[in-house]
């Protein structure tokens, strides 16, 4: 239960993950370009200003801006390279915080032409709607932006400014903090939706052991790395010794509950690497990536010993396996057949026993 909790998590950081580093590489995109057009502006066609320093302050920020979003931009190809979830999302976040302290200044600036500062604040919403970060940091983002622009009204523009400006930054802080919100919500749940319908239609229902879509799906993978790096790989198919008198003994829920903790034990034993499906009935596929035969017997033996030497819900019951390595050039369905055959012969020659298909 635990287990599967933390793969929920897991996921979903990934997912957040993966939207922040599009969201956040298509937005120092944006923001090269567009300081990349006001800088050009203000080289080629410059605007009069009434001191020397203010077109020198706008072109230091463009061009300031500019290198960061190279540098970030880098920086977040970097994270995304070593699969840092936490560093995606703090680069993520230092770009927010940046960039709505960016637009500020800007606006301040501008606002000895012009007396609004809503242009950084329709910014900050773009930037909340894009961020997909814990609440905390969406709040944090949006006090920030609120704080700088009240303290550069009390300090420079509380005698000449509309005092209404302060219920503005107040009331747009608030809405871009409504909007980030809502969508870092609805995309909580869309991912969650989107996680629960992949895990619905690659398992077993019952036993939530892996389903043969995934597995046909996994075995191409596992078998074109196979052919690729020539690593050894192997299967184990175990099927439940005389399940029917289980099920005529305990009847079919106490069967269900037997299938149920027997993927739980099989799970156990194998390595994280292995993968349990379920082919149907009482019949479970082991796949073991990187182990020869040899070592696919031990696991196997390993496996049949720790159902027998432990009920299952309260039922001894015991399981035969037949065991395969996938040879080079040959295909899953012959090896699942191969495997087939060895647990025929282990079925054969007494049950509670593992074979091996030796080609
Ligand atoms: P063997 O040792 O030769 O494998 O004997 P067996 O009785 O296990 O083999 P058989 O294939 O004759 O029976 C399999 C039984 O598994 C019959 C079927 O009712 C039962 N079964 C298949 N799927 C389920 C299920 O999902 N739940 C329950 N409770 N029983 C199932
Ligand atoms: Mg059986
Ligand atoms: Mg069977």
């Amino acid at each position: 239960m635990m287990n599967a909790k933390n793969d929920l998590a897991r996921e979903l950081e990934t997912l957040r993950s993966a939207h922040n580093y599009r969201a956040f590489m298509a937005l120092s995109g944006m923001l090269f370009l567009s300081c990349a057009l006001f800088l050009g502006q203000h080289l080629v066609m410059p605007d009069s200003y009434p001191e020397d320093w203010i077109p020198r302050l706008y072109v230091t920020l463009y061009a300031g801006s500019m290198v960061f979003a190279l540098v970030f931009s880098a920086l977040l190809y970097l994270a995304r390279k070593k699969d840092s979830r936490t560093l995606i999302l703090a680069l993520s976040f230092v770009f927010s915080f940046l960039a709505v302290s960016l637009g500020l200044a800007l606006s301040f600036l501008d606002y000895q032409y012009s007396d609004n500062l809503t242009a950084v604040y329709i910014a900050s919403i773009g930037i909340s709607v894009m961020l997909s970060a814990p609440y905390i940091l969406h709040l944090i983002l949006q006090l920030w932006l609120v704080a700088c622009s009240s303290a550069v009204y009390f300090l420079f523009l509380k005698d000449t400014a509309n005092p209404s400006l302060m219920m503005s930054f107040i009331f747009l802080g608030g809405l871009s903090l409504a909007f980030g919100y809502y969508t870092e919500r609805s995309r909580w749940k869309t991912n969650l939706a989107t996680i629960q319908l992949k895990a619905l239609t690659l398992h077993d229902q019952m036993t939530g052991a892996y389903n043969r879509i995934f597995l046909n799906e996994y075995m191409t993978k596992l078998l074109d790395a196979k052919h690729r790096y020539g690593t050894p790989l192997s299967c184990i198919l175990i099927d439940v010794d005389h399940f029917k008198s289980v099920n005529d003994t305990h009847g079919h829920l106490a069967g269900d509950r037997v299938l149920v903790e027997l993927v739980r034990r099989l799970r156990d034993t194998v390595r994280s690497a292995d993968i349990v499906a379920r082919m149907g009935g009482e019949e479970f596929l082991i796949v073991l990536p990187q182990t020869t035969l040899d070592k696919a017997l031990v696991v196997a033996n390993k496996l049949r010993l720790a159902v027998e030497q432990t009920p299952i819900a309260n039922l001894s019951i015991t399981v035969s396996a037949g065991a395969a390595e996938i040879d080079d050039s040959e295909t899953f369905e012959s090896a699942f057949h191969r495997c087939d055959e060895a647990l025929y012969r282990a079925k054969k020659s007494g049950r509670n026993r593992v074979e091996a298909s030796i080609l």
